[in-house]
């Protein structure tokens, strides 16, 4: 019998129990719930790895202008300004998330770990960290375990989607697996990793779902990066010893309490918040004219 990732608390005891590292019982959970042998397993996630190294490349080097206009090449524009108030690495980091959520937003490949709406963090954060550090793919293979980790006990206890729980429980998620498995990779130990996911939480709270359009383009894309910064600060704060007071599984139960009793305006229907704007509802019309127009002609009558 595996773990079945009810709470970080348990998640501690188990594998001290088992003297099994975090990986390895996400790991042996997979083989248990799934089937299918370890190898399999890890060269899977290799694979999903290679799409997400994909996707940064294809943001930061092909065209990326969705349908609607409201995305076009951000990444590259950040990538390439010499005028900048980051160091060079941070604005890798942030390009890299804009370059790999503008791929899915421009319908391209992504990994949608944990959705496609966040599918910027972790690719952005990983690549960024793998390069700092020199690190193997092997490692950040590992480190992606243990995100998984993450999710399946936020997804237990609060919620990865934003149609249930606001833009906190998909880019706030996608965040709080990037920083775990940063500190995992760094070397940190469970108190350091459980507490960048704490960390990651407490600044990630309450954030709304309100696409412009119902598209998953303004605000969807910028919050990749801010959330990949998110990831990275709080990874700092984590690895530094620097508590985040309230206990991991309190703060995931905050992030369940909030998402439900948010309003059903702010959970990806669309119809407030930056939405609700009146640039969001022109933006909405001409997006709904320009869906009318290409249908054919037959539909349109
Ligand atoms: S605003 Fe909504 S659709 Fe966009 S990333 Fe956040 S949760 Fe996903």
């Amino acid at each position: 019998m595996s773990y079945l990732f009810t709470s970080f608390s348990g998640w501690k005891s188990y594998v001290n129990e088992h003297s099994l590292t975090l990986p390895e019982s996400v790991l042996e959970y997979e083989m248990n719930q799934k089937g299918g042998e370890k190898e399999e397993i890890l060269s899977g996630i290799l694979r999903a790895y290679e799409v997400m190294k994909d996707a940064v490349t294809t943001g930061l080097e092909e065209e990326m202008t969705s349908r609607s206009g409201m995305i076009n090449n951000g990444a590259k524009k950040v990538f390439n300004n010499p005028l900048t108030v980051l160091s060079p690495e941070f604005q890798k980091l942030i390009s890299r998330a804009l370059a790999a959520k503008e791929v899915n937003s421009c319908m391209g490949r992504v990994v949608a770990a944990p959705t496609a709406g966040a599918s910027g963090i972790l690719p952005g954060t990983l690549v960024s960290l793998q390069e700092i550090h020199s690190l193997k793919d092997e490692a950040i293979v590992e480190g992606l375990l243990v995100g998984a980790g993450i999710a399946l006990i936020i997804e237990e206890k609060a919620s990865l989607a934003g149609a249930v729980g606001g833009c906190q429980a998909e880019t706030g998620s996608a965040a709080a697996m990037a920083s775990g498995a940063i500190v995992y990779c760094l070397g940190g130990n469970i108190d350091q990793i459980f507490n960048a996911v704490a960390i990651t939480i407490q600044c990630m709270l309450g954030l709304v779902c309100d696409p412009v359009a119902g598209l998953v383009e303004v605000p969807c894309v910028v919050r990749n990066a801010s959330a990949a910064s998110i990831a990275f600060s709080s990874a700092q704060i984590a690895l530094s010893d620097v508590s985040a007071v309230i206990p991991v599984d309190e703060c995931v139960e905050a992030m369940g309490e909030i998402g439900s009793s948010m309003e059903s305006r702010y959970k990806e229907t669309a119809m407030g918040g930056l939405a609700a704007t009146l640039t969001g509802q022109e933006i909405s019309k001409r997006v709904l004219i320009q869906d009318i127009e290409i249908l054919p002609d037959s539909l349109q009558e």
